[in-house]
């Protein structure tokens, strides 16, 4: 996973603004200041949703070297022009630019949104593969070319190539990544090496919200501490993200989240309860057949609500009253959610604490109990629940779960 801390233009197009650039005038900082406070926040946010750490995150201010490298070999191929604002990739020398993603050809794609053209280019398509520092650019290099900076496509291209080969099997990225920037890729890449690129690209859907689109001006730009601040378990959205294929499009609402949040919160009470009342989670064998319907589900593009339909089989192994069932259950969960991701087997240890007012409500239930003043306690139960707390007396005592948003209101 790479970081393109410089040349990532607003609007995606070859010239204009640069997005560090813009958000470092608005906060009145150095873009680096930029990109690491983002990063930081990003990473933050990765790991509250369970998502794992890539090998190597890679900087484009890192690697301008590899980037100049690529350029020259691009150039030397014919591949790439040199004009007075920069380096250009001629896309009239990669038959079939812009057509391998998507069957549409580029001009009927672009028609109606054409800006205007930069005389410096050959052709309208042609992209920038490094641009000519212009005054005021807050971030630029030496080049062979002269003071600059690169162009987005080719810092990818630099960077994903020098970690994972000239050729590496699956490339992700959003739904607006198809076209220009994952056409620009395929086309300089493969231009420069002769080979294939990339074996699968898989592109994600847009989440919307409401059923819309996601805008600062509607004020529906959630992030995943307003998820935490309205109560959630920031891996009941990992949840409820699992359950559309990621071809698809999520659209976030929140009843929708709470919706994710009971799924999650009832299957860690479930395995909770099978834990305590002796469950010892046994090694999924590699030929149990829900494991591998599970696994063919992952394997079938990712098909991520399939694979959570297995997990509900193992589920209810887990409920099941003989031993050995229960144990492959759990064993079969545990293994899964190493791809799932949603914290299952820490939940069927360590029991959640209640804090501030929810303990105190919960205490005070206890205590009313304890004396007999029922009519109390029925009370303080329906404050919980209205909490989105639900209390259940077992015969081990109280048990609580949290069944909706609210409850770190
Ligand atoms: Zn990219």
């Amino acid at each position: 996973m790479n970081l393109t801390d410089v040349g990532h233009i607003v609007g995606d197009v070859d010239e204009g603004d640069d997005r560090m650039e813009v958000a470092a005038r608005r906060e009145n900082v150095d873009p680096l200041t930029i990109a690491a406070k983002y990063t930081a926040k990003f990473m933050d946010d990765r790991h509250k949703l369970n998502i794992l750490d890539p090998h190597v995150m890679p900087k484009a201010t890192d690697h301008i070297p590899d980037m100049i490298r690529l350029i020259e070999r691009l150039i030397e191929k014919g591949n790439a022009y040199v004009a007075p604002d920069g380096v250009y990739f001629d896309t009239t020398s990669f038959p079939g630019y812009g057509t391998r993603l998507n069957a549409e050809p580029p001009d009927e794609r672009q028609a109606g949104a054409r800006v205007e053209v930069n005389p410096n280019k050959r052709h309208p398509f042609d992209f920038a593969l490094w641009r000519a520092a212009k005054p005021g650019d807050l971030q630029q290099w030496d080049s062979p070319w002269g003071r600059g900076n690169p162009g987005w496509h080719i810092e990818c291209s630099a960077m994903s190539m020098k970690y994972l080969g000239e050729t590496f099997d699956l490339h992700s990225g959003g739904e607006d990544h198809f076209f220009p920037h994952h056409e620009c890729e395929i086309a300089q890449s493969e231009a420069a090496t002769g080979k294939p690129f990339v074996g699968y690209w898989n592109h994600v859907y847009f989440l919307k919200v409401d059923g819309g689109g996601m805008h600062k001006s509607i004020g529906n730009v959630y992030l995943v501490d307003d998820i935490e601040q309205r109560g959630f378990d920031a891996l009941a959205f990992r949840m409820l993200v699992l359950g559309v294929t990621y071809r698809k499009g999520l659209d976030f609402t929140w009843p929708a989240l709470a919706e994710a949040q009971r799924r999650l919160c009832g299957w860690r009470t479930q395995i909770r309860e099978a834990v305590e009342s002796g469950g010892r989670a046994t090694v999924a064998a590699t030929g149990d057949p829900i494991r591998a319907a599970f696994a063919e589900a992952i394997g079938d593009d990712f098909n991520s609500p399939r694979a959570l339909a297995q997990a509900e089989a193992a589920l209810k192994l887990v409920n099941s009253t003989d031993g050995a069932s229960r144990d492959r259950g759990l064993g079969l969960l545990f293994d899964m959610d190493r791809v799932l991701g949603l914290g299952l087997e820490a939940s069927a240890g360590a029991r959640a604490e209640l804090e501030g007012e929810d303990k105190r409500l919960f205490d005070e239930r206890l205590a009313a109990r304890k004396v007999g003043d029922y009519t109390r306690s029925d009370e303080l139960r329906a404050a919980l629940e209205r909490r989105g707390i639900k209390v259940k007396d077992t015969k081990d005592g109280a048990r609580w779960e949290r069944i909706k948003e609210g409850s770190a209101r």
